[in-house]
C-alpha cells in the first residue's frame, strides 16, 4: 500500500501552506512531485487534534483514523482505480458493483462519489475539527462532477476545507481554479529525492538511474517500484540499460500493483470498516 511520502520537500511546502489561510487549495504542477502526499498532509493537519506549525502530529486518534483510511471527516474524491491503488476503501455500493463484476473500477471521478461529497460537506463534523475534502487527480472530473464541486466551492458550508491536486490544471474549469488558492509544486533537491527513495527501499544506484529517466520526479519512480518488480529486475536494470536491452523493460508490468492492491482490499461483507464509518 502506498504510504504517505515523508519527504523534506513535501514537509517544507506543507509548513508554508498551513501558515496561510484558505479554505480551498489547488496544488498543481507536473506529476511525480508528491501532489497527493502534500494534499493528504494538509488535510491531516487540518483535522489533527494536536497540529504543529509543521503539520499533523501523526499520533492522535484523528491522525490514526486517517492512517487506517476511516476518518469520518475526510472525504476522498478520486477515480476508483486510483482509490484502489492508494489503498482507500470504496463506498459499499461501488465495491459491491465491482465485486459482482457489474462494472469495472472507474477511471474518472464518478458523479455518485461527487454526490456523496456534496452531502458530506453539508453534514455536521464528527470529531470537532471541521472537515476536509481531498480531490486527486482533479482533472479526472467530468463536466457534471466539476460543476457539482464548483457549487460547493462557491457556497462552502462553514467548516469544510478543500484541497485539489492536479498535474493538468488547464483541464479544470476556470471557475474552479479561480475559487482556489493556487500552489505550484516545488521540485526536490537531487540528494533529497535519492535519500527519500533509498528510505523507501529502492537501491541507491537504481534510484539514481530511474530518477534520471523519470525527469527527477520521485513519486513516478516509486510508482514503478510498487509495480511489483523483483529485486533481480532492479539489479539487472543498469546493465540492461547500458546494453540497450528493450526486452528487460518489457517485463515491467504497470498493472501488477493495481491487481495486488485490489486483491488486498477487503471483500464485501467481510470488511470491518467502510468509507464514512466511524470506528474510534
Ligand atoms: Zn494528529
Amino acid at each position: 500500500m502506498s504510504a504517505v511520502l515523508n519527504a523534506p520537500w513535501i514537509a517544507r511546502q506543507a509548513t508554508d501552506l498551513l501558515a496561510q489561510r484558505g479554505h480551498a487549495w489547488l496544488l498543481q504542477g507536473p506529476s511525480g512531485l508528491g501532489q497527493y502526499d502534500l494534499a493528504l498532509a494538509m488535510a491531516s493537519a487540518w483535522l489533527c487534534e494536536k497540529p504543529t506549525a509543521q503539520g499533523a502530529c501523526g499520533e492522535c486518534p484523528s491522525c490514526h483514523a486517517i492512517a487506517v483510511r476511516t476518518h469520518a471527516d475526510l472525504e476522498v474524491l478520486m477515480p476508483e482505480t486510483v482509490m484502489i491503488e492508494l489503498g482507500w476503501p470504496l463506498s459499499e455500493k461501488a465495491q459491491d458493483e465491482i465485486d459482482k463484476k457489474t462494472r469495472k473500477p472507474s477511471k474518472e471521478i464518478r458523479v455518485d462519489a461527487m454526490r456523496d461529497a456534496v452531502e458530506f460537506s453539508q453534514r455536521t463534523n464528527a470529531r470537532g475539527r471541521g472537515k476536509a475534502v481531498l480531490v486527486f487527480p482533479a482533472e479526472r472530473m467530468n463536466t457534471i462532477t466539476a460543476n457539482a464541486l464548483l457549487k460547493t466551492l462557491e457556497e462552502p458550508p462553514g467548516d469544510v476545507r478543500f484541497v485539489l491536486a492536479t498535474e493538468a490544471a488547464h483541464m479544470l474549469l476556470p471557475t474552479i481554479r479561480s475559487r482556489c488558492l493556487a500552489h505550484i509544486m516545488k521540485w526536490p533537491e537531487a540528494d533529497e529525492a535519492l535519500t527519500c527513495l533509498s528510505g523507501q527501499g529502492v537501491p541507491a544506484p537504481v534510484a539514481q538511474a530511474l530518477l534520471r529517466s523519470a525527469g527527477g520526479r520521485p513519486t513516478d519512480v516509486l510508482r514503478q517500484a510498487e509495480s511489483g518488480l523483483s529485486p533481480e529486475w532492479w539489479a539487472d536494470l543498469p546493465k540492461a540499460m547500458r546494453q540497450g536491452d528493450a526486452r528487460h523493460l518489457g517485463r515491467f508490468d504497470p498493472g501488477a500493483s493495481h491487481r495486488r492492491f485490489a486483491k488486498a482490499l477487503p471483500r464485501s461483507g467481510a470488511a470491518p470498516v467502510r468509507r464514512g464509518a466511524e470506528v474510534f
